[in-house]
């Protein structure tokens, strides 16, 4: 893999040094013949309970992109249970962008366990040869891409910003926050194939569906039986309190930092949002006092949200709560201090103290939704 900062490039080597050696230190950066045969964009569809994760066509739609770009089509694995819809996802899969569907039933695929997942993509990666995988960076996708990537013996470049095509080698440039954030760095695997990234919720837009488009399915089989896997699924336990909270998918969302002091004023940003009608988000230091629970942290490290309107309250703007919301399409930031960083990319900045501001806000828009209520009835 070669790794390239995009900020600060390095100092010159000094001239009684010798030379350094490229990136990757004498390992071979040129692509073995037969790898070149692998090509296509694929992304793993995931799907749980009947449902698919957005992200999925978040990703469709970057690989759409990518393969445009690389004038090759785009594949999507499908794996699941005897009775599930699979189809059903390949045919909306399809409506986002995808050319083909690549689609296993078999009983040990009902429900997510690494082993059977591991082995029906690697498979079909071998099969197939594409030149690009990209699965979401959820729970099941960060667990399954890291094995897949191992047993492939491939690069695998995790939580990803941007995904390009490097003009000049015409690999997958894969960018994400590096050194805690400060720096943004492009990873290419520039020797294995297939090349590999994971990204967030979030992070990529939504592609619009075309209902028109339709593909080719491609059925397989998996070739395991139960024996074979050590891990046994023996009751799905949903977590009742954090289905509660769904931060990156909100349409609203009103985030409280340390300006706020403590626990008790925090709860000027649970009303605002109660009456908005959105979730609440928060800074990592707020979290880390134990002021709101960790599924609120918006953030590198917490999650990456796109809402309509997002109201920063005593929050300074740091880097790695900035990458968690700045595709937001309305930023309102509400600080004392008129040189505070998130004043540099909010698009309405209110210079005040959040512990009246929030409560006018409150008061304002409930007065505003009463009477919007009492017009429309
Ligand atoms: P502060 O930086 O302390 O800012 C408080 C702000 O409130 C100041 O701008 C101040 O002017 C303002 N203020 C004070 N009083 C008032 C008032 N009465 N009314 C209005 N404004 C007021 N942070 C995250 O948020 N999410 C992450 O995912 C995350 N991941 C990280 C990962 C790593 C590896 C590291 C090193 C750090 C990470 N951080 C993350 C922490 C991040 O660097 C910042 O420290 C953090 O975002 C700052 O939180 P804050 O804005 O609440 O607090």
């Amino acid at each position: 893999m070669s790794e390239a900062p995009k900020a600060a490039p390095a100092a010159p080597a000094a001239t009684a040094t010798p030379a350094r050696r490229p990136a990757g230190r004498g390992r071979n950066l040129e692509l073995p013949e037969h790898l070149k045969a692998y090509k296509g964009v694929w992304v793993f569809i995931e799907h749980d309970r009947g449902h698919v994760h957005s992200v999925s066509w978040e990703l469709l739609g970057e690989a759409r992109k990518l393969a445009d770009k690389l004038g090759s089509g785009v594949g999507v694995v499908v794996l699941g249970g005897p009775d599930e819809a699979l189809e059903k996802f390949a045919a909306e899969a399809f409506t986002y962008g995808a050319d083909k569907a690549y689609i296993v039933h078999d009983p040990v695929l009902l429900g997510y366990r690494n082993e059977p997942f591991t082995k029906g993509l690697t498979d079909l990666v071998n099969k197939y040869q594409p030149e690009i995988l990209l699965l979401g960076a959820t729970s099941m996708g960060r667990d399954l891409a890291g094995s897949v990537a191992t047993t492939l013996l491939t690069g695998l470049t995790a939580d990803c910003t941007e995904l390009n095509i490097d003009p000049t080698s015409r690999a997958l440039a894969a960018t994400r926050p590096t050194f805690g954030g400060s720096l943004l760095c492009t990873i290419m695997t520039l020797a294995y194939r297939p090349q590999m990234a994971t990204v967030r919720p979030r992070v990529m837009a939504m592609p619009p569906a075309d209902a028109g488009r339709g593909g080719e399915i491609v059925q397989e089989t998996l070739g395991m039986v139960e024996t074979q896997i050590v891990t046994k699924l023996l009751d799905f336990i949903a977590d009742a309190h954090s289905q509660k909270i769904n931060l990156p998918y909100a349409d609203v969302i009103v985030s409280g930092g340390k300006g706020l002091k403590n626990p008790e004023n925090f709860k000027l940003v649970f009303e605002l949002a109660r009456v908005l009608g959105g979730e609440v988000g928060a800074t990592r230091p707020c979290v880390q006092a134990g002021w709101v629970e960790a599924e609120r942290q918006v953030g590198q490290t917490g999650k990456t949200v796109r809402p309509k309107l997002y109201i920063a309250a005593g929050i300074s703007g740091a880097i790695q709560h900035r990458v968690g919301m700045e595709a937001s399409d309305v930023i309102v930031a509400i600080n004392t201090d008129p040189n505070a960083p998130i004043f540099d990319f909010a698009h309405y900045g209110i210079v005040g103290n959040a512990l009246q501001v929030l409560p006018a806000l409150t008061q304002a828009f409930a007065q505003h939704l009463a009477q919007h209520r009492k017009l429309a009835a």
